[in-house]
């Protein structure tokens, strides 16, 4: 009951994911429709039910464009898991803000990057510049389209990928 499901606005837009259990509920409640099953069956006190993958809202909700939230783990997806200092891939990776907090740094999308932890120790608590490195690139926000947003869940999901392009 804990596998996700991908929900879309009564326009097809996919704005959320949420709990199998929640989706049943929704779709018992009669808002929303299922889009997507195939994986398998739920029993409810009175009825077989097959299991959402996708689901419709009945009514259009607005929701403002979702943004990406800042996280470890969405700072070592945007940097593709990989060190925005050396390029390597291995190893741990840690966070590491290009201008360092105790300067004032920020803890931004633009301040922050996947760092492999030689680099940041490397770099200690000095600026890109002082210590004789450079970043790969350029941290930016995580563009706030749907295939990004929703694309972390995509392996586990294939079947979602015709709902999430595009959008
Ligand atoms: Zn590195």
């Amino acid at each position: 009951m804990h596998e996700l499901v991908l929900v879309l606005n009564a326009n097809f837009e996919p704005i959320h994911v949420c709990s199998t259990r929640r989706a049943i509920g929704l779709i018992l409640a009669g808002k929303a429709g299922m889009v997507v099953n195939g994986r398998g069956h739920i029993r409810t006190i009175s009825r077989l039910l097959p299991r959402p993958s996708v689901i419709r809202l009945e009514s259009q909700v607005h929701k403002p464009r979702p943004r990406v939230k800042l996280s470890r783990r969405e700072v070592f997806r945007r940097d593709n898991y990989t060190c925005q200092y050396c390029g390597k891939r291995e190893g741990n990776l840690t966070l590491d803000h290009v201008i360092p907090r105790h300067m004032g740094g920020q803890h931004t999308w633009t301040n922050v990057v996947a760092a492999c932890s030689s680099c940041n120790h490397r770099k200690g608590g000095g600026k890109v510049e002082e210590v004789h490195m450079r970043l790969l690139h350029t941290p930016k926000e995580p563009p706030a389209n749907a295939s990004y947003i929703f694309g972390r869940h995509l392996n586990e999901n294939l079947e979602w990928e015709p709902y999430i392009s595009g959008w």
